[in-house]
């Protein structure tokens, strides 16, 4: 019997006594990736407070359960084999806007998703986030890979963020101790045993009518230029005064196809999931146009999207 097997038998009946009907077993994770694309989780866990993220996180850390966390599944690739352990979804909501003061902030849970707290925000008058209208996945992940548009990024907004570790402590960490760069962070970069709980984001007073209409110019670009359907965004970081959608167009390969997966006919770093793509083909079509971008320009295609999963 294979290790998780076993494991699984011996540990399920104390993570059902812990989380009750909540803790759902076997669940395919196409359902809960923007690409809908993605194997079986071992078990699935959803989470709807920060304090329910602590709670489950030292349980499997003390219990030894691998497990990952996920907000949109926006950013990732998940394989047809899927998750061993347990896979947590945030959906950690709590959102408190300090409007009033000098320095007008939001707090947000992490599992907000980048677009709503833009529009809320804009609601009340409060500009600074209106890059992020259009964004999924949730405000986590957004951290983890400092995610951005339109010359602006998630780092540029952030005040200070609540981790819980390893140690079981949460922890406030100052922006500098993130290291962020273009598409990335310390976090994404060397996957310390740390989950983001919650961020407070700075904003500013502006006339709402120039905020929506920020809003609504940056969201008009999104329609123009991104395709719809099933996708994980942008699939490579940009390289360095470059464009990795304007180099996969010139080496010819908008609309080459693996299987399902599409590389979009829109938007060249942009591939499709016209159905029930298996993630293997996807990842096919990455690598195909890796090689083949790096043959005809000398150019590596660094990976934006995170593969995940038993590969
Ligand atoms: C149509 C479309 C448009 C997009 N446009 C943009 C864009 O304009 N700019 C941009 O930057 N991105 C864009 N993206 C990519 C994606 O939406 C963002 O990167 C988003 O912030 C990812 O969040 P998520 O919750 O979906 O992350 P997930 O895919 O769920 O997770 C990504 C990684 O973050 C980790 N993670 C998630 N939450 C936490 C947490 N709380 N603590 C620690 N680690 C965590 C996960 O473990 C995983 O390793 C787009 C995606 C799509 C599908």
């Amino acid at each position: 019997m294979p290790v998780l097997n076993r494991m699984k038998r011996s540990i399920l009946p104390d993570l059902r006594s812990t989380f009750g009907d909540r803790l759902q077993e076997n669940v395919v994770l196409s359902c809960y990736t923007s690409a809908r694309i993605g194997g079986p989780a071992d078990m699935l866990l959803f989470v709807h407070s920060a304090d329910e993220l602590v709670q489950a996180a030292e349980k499997l850390w003390k219990m030894d359960v691998p497990f990952l966390l996920l907000g949109g599944g926006s950013n990732v690739l998940v394989s047809d084999k899927g998750v061993r352990g347990m896979v947590i979804i945030n959906r950690a909501r709590l959102v408190k806007f300090d409007s009033q003061a000098e320095q007008p902030s939001v707090y947000a849970e992490s599992g907000v998703t980048p677009n709503d707290i833009a529009q809320r925000a804009a609601r009340l008058g409060l500009s600074g986030l209106e890059w992020a209208a259009g964004i999924p996945g949730s405000l986590g992940g957004a951290v983890y890979g400092n995610a951005g548009a339109f010359d602006s990024d998630i780092a540029g907004n952030l005040i200070s963020l609540e981790l819980f570790d390893r140690q079981y402590e949460r922890q406030v960490w100052p922006v500098k101790k993130m290291k962020f760069g273009y598409r990335t962070s310390v976090l994404k970069r060397e996957r310390p045993p740390v989950f983001i709980l919650s961020v407070r984001l700075a904003l500013s007073h502006t006339d709402p009518q120039a905020i929506w209409a920020k809003m609504e110019h940056f969201s008009e670009r999104r329609r123009d230029t991104q395709p719809p359907g099933a996708s994980m965004g942008s699939m490579f970081k940009n390289p360095t005064g470059e464009k990795a959608g304007r180099l996969i167009e010139a080496a010819g390969l908008k609309g080459t196809r693996i299987g399902n997966a599409e590389v979009s006919t829109q938007h060249a770093n942009f591939f499709i999931n016209h159905g029930q793509t298996r993630a293997e083909d996807m990842k096919a079509l990455i690598e195909l146009v890796q090689n083949t971008v790096a043959e005809k320009f000398g150019v590596n295609l660094e990976l934006e999207v995170e593969l995940i999963g038993e590969w």
